[in-house]
């Protein structure tokens, strides 16, 4: 699918997995490549067609329980896309497009569906309420700013040896086990964080972008981003999310 000069950007089922502006990330990628000068294609699949094997970078949204399970149903007899991914093609998965790239995701009813394999990742219930609002997170790529974003799920992500997170969680509950945030495995970062969370945080855009590319992109600094991570880095502020990010180490 690759042209030489343009990179092809697949949202997945966006009208199943496209919560809270989820597919704004293909519209982060696609204007950070192009200040860069290079070409991007971002090309919809709608549910049910077939999803290209190769993509150069792969988007899945967050989605309600329902249609979770229907695009779970649905991506099971993407064999292509699904070896692509386990090949190392790059891919953004959120929330529930997260815990679809898991091993295994427990739904309301209890019962555990299997995921689509792809990360060392299982996903279970988080025991209390949902988790819902701001997140701020401390990356462990010191190349990457702090994380932040949003987040509304009750789903939790429990990490193998295989994946690492993304980030410490200092303020709102992330994967809800050991402290972290998201899982990064061969070409995919997965989150639970929207955002979108690749226009709050443009070192995890760059990241995948480059990946894409096999090659790094020059540095380049959008100030509408900078003064919306700042507004949001107050925002999370206000609400005592950085105060554990600031203490003095013991
Ligand atoms: N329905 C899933 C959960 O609650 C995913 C939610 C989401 O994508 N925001 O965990």
């Amino acid at each position: 699918m690759t042209t030489p000069d343009a990179l092809d950007v697949v949202l997945v089922y966006p009208e199943l997995l496209g919560l809270y502006g989820d597919r704004g990330n293909a519209m982060a990628l696609a204007h950070r490549a192009r200040a860069r000068g290079h070409r991007v294609r971002v090309l919809r699949v709608g549910a049910g067609e077939p999803v290209p094997a190769e993509a150069d970078i792969y988007l899945l949204g967050g989605g309600e329980d329902a249609s979770m399970l229907v695009a779970g149903e649905l991506l099971a007899e993407q064999h292509a896309f699904v070896r692509a991914l386990r090949s190392g093609a790059c891919c953004l998965a959120v929330c529930a497009g997260f815990q679809l790239l898991s091993q295994g995701y427990t739904g309301p009813d209890g019962r555990t569906h299997a995921g689509l394999g792809v990360l060392d990742v299982e996903c279970g219930r988080l025991p209390g309420s949902r988790a819902v609002g701001e997140v701020v997170a401390r990356p462990y790529d010191d190349r990457w700013g702090l994380i932040t974003g949003y987040e509304n799920h009750q789903g939790d992500a429990r990490l193998g040896p295989d994946a690492v997170p993304l980030g410490e969680v200092f303020g709102g509950v992330g994967n809800g086990h050991a402290g972290n945030e998201g899982a990064r495995q061969l070409g995919v970062l997965g989150t639970y964080l929207h955002g979108p969370v690749l226009a709050r945080n443009p070192d995890l855009a760059d990241h995948l972008l480059e990946g894409a590319l096999g090659s790094p992109l020059g540095d380049w600094v959008d100030p509408a981003v900078e003064r919306l991570r700042r507004e949001r880095l107050r925002a999370a502020d206000r609400r005592g999310l950085l105060r554990r990010l600031l203490e003095p180490c013991q």
